[in-house]
């Protein structure tokens, strides 16, 4: 079986969240499989010249938006393990500071760039000869490829009989925009219905992908389930309901060659579940990056993009009675500028207890999954969640709230004293997150008890092959669809 998985971003070209981690870890994993995968994505900025050696095939190609015709070439690379990957090149789109947008917004072309990303990848097909059994689309940025494939491209050879699998990893981006901008697209306005990718007068590029696609799935059975009910459905239930039969939750897998305490290059000392001395290296190396003394009281981290979904206004509303406990916080995050703002404001306002750094910084990332004792995820809501997973692996036990991935992977300690893994909340209200945390202050004052849960947490395994086989199956579950044996 071929497999192209599309996405806007991947581990280590560029990466924005998660999808990136799971765009990346995916084809290697399939790989490893005997699946033969392919990775398709933009070419970025960041993604440099000098980073990746770049190959040349039959790369060029045009591309029509609307009336006119936009060129691009596609690039080439090999990967770590030997696979492909491609990067859809065109410096106007493409060459930017950052992926979507500034922290004052999306790029206002986020429409026509990504209308061509998708039919660029399209085009490129046709053009290289390449074939696929299975195209394997990743959020809004990518669904107009199962759209593309059931409409414009339907009767060409490479798309007949290729199957669409859809996954969304994050239903509150959806690549809404004005219905001006549907003949960029190449779409006809019969499909701008609410059968098709009409969503309250506006084009929904999600909800293409939604509709067209033929298997559907999203990254925890929790959030699966979720988001067919209005609370998670950002308007889109109705559409995934309707879809119920089609849609699968798979959680997402770690990868433990990026994510290892055993083996993480950008720690300070590396360390396993039988032997935790060196935790206790990476936690004085945390405190000693943050300037903050080193005491007894528990050290948790946070590190995230700063949204909405994350739960930043629950930490703001509880501040001050965080810093009050006998606690310390570290938070690594970037994102919307009121958030940033927000937790500035808490770091100015209690130092010594509560440490800021507003930047994306993969290595800091590492150091304070390795170097804190609990993780603190109070998410609005988390479709799948990795650094949870992460944590659990680091020996770093995660106060979660209880929904979507998070509800899948962590365990109540108190609920389950004999298989918990972390402290769990079920409101989003500042008073059950309070809660949570005063459980785990206890848990962590009950050497024998908090050592116990960390090694229960450090022995989970979600490594990729198990959620590589699961994806197997709806590849053959899509070709099953087409008419095809899997
Ligand atoms: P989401 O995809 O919603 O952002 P996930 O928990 O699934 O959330 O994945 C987030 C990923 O991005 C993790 O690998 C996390 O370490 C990383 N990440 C998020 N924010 C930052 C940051 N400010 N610096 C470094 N890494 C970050």
């Amino acid at each position: 079986m071929k497999v192209l998985v599309a996405s806007a971003e991947a581990v280590p070209y560029a990466k924005t969240g998660g999808l990136a981690d799971v765009a990346g870890a995916l084809p290697r994993a399939l790989r490893r499989i005997g699946v033969e995968a392919d990775l398709i994505l933009p070419y970025y900025r960041c993604i440099g010249k000098d980073r990746f050696p770049l190959w040349e095939g039959p790369r060029d190609i045009r591309v029509p938006l609307g009336h006119r015709e936009e060129p691009g070439v596609v690039e080439e690379t090999e990967e770590a393990d030997g696979g492909r990957a491609f990067l859809v090149r065109n410096d106007g789109y493409f060459d930017r500071e950052f992926l979507y947008g500034t922290r004052d917004g999306d790029y206002v072309d986020n429409c026509e760039r990504f209308t061509f990303f998708c039919r660029g990848v399209m085009e490129w097909i046709l053009r290289s000869g390449r074939r696929y059994d299975v195209l394997h689309c990743h959020d809004w940025q990518t669904a107009l490829v199962p759209v593309y494939v059931n409409t414009l491209y339907a009767d060409m050879e490479p798309f007949r009989s290729a199957g669409t699998v859809f996954t969304v990893h994050n239903l509150g981006y959806q690549g809404l925009f004005w219905n001006h901008d549907l003949p960029l697209t190449g779409l006809g306005w019969d499909l701008f219905t609410p059968r098709g990718l009409e969503f309250y007068g506006k084009l929904n590029l999600m909800k293409g992908g939604l509709v067209f696609a033929d298997v559907l799935s999203t990254v925890s059975e929790t959030y699966s389930r979720e988001i067919q009910k209005e609370e998670y459905g950002h308007g889109l239930e109705g559409v995934l309901y309707e879809r119920r039969e089609d849609l699968y939750g798979i959680v997402n897998g770690i990868d433990y060659d990026e994510w290892n305490p055993a083996t993480d290059r950008w720690i300070a000392a590396n360390y396993t579940a039988a032997d935790l001395s060196g935790k206790k290296e990476c936690r004085r190396d945390l405190l000693a990056e943050f300037g903050l003394p080193d005491r007894e009281e528990p050290l948790i981290g946070i590190i995230g993009r700063l949204t909405v979904q994350k739960g930043i206004d629950l930490i703001e509303q509880a501040g001050d009675w965080l810093a009050a406990q006998p606690l310390r916080l570290v938070i690594l995050g970037s994102g919307e500028r009121r958030y940033e703002e927000a937790i500035l404001e808490l770091g100015r306002k209690y130092p010594g207890r509560v440490a800021i750094r507003v930047a994306h910084d993969n290595a800091l990332a590492h150091k304070i999954e390795a170097g804190a004792d609990a993780y603190l995820m109070p998410s609005r809501y988390e479709p799948c969640g990795l650094n949870q997973i992460y944590s659990l692996k680091y020996g770093t036990v995660p106060i979660v709230r209880n929904t979507g991935g998070l509800a899948d992977t962590v365990r109540d300690a108190d609920a389950d004293p004999v298989a918990g893994t972390g402290f769990v909340f079920d409101e989003y209200d500042p008073g059950d997150m309070k809660d949570a945390v005063s459980r785990a202050l206890a848990a962590f004052a009950d050497r024998p008890r908090w050592k116990e849960i960390v090694r229960r947490g450090m022995e989970k395994d979600f490594s990729w092959e198990a959620s590589a086989r699961q994806y197997v199956d709806l590849y053959e579950n899509a070709l099953r669809k087409r008419g095809r044996k899997g």
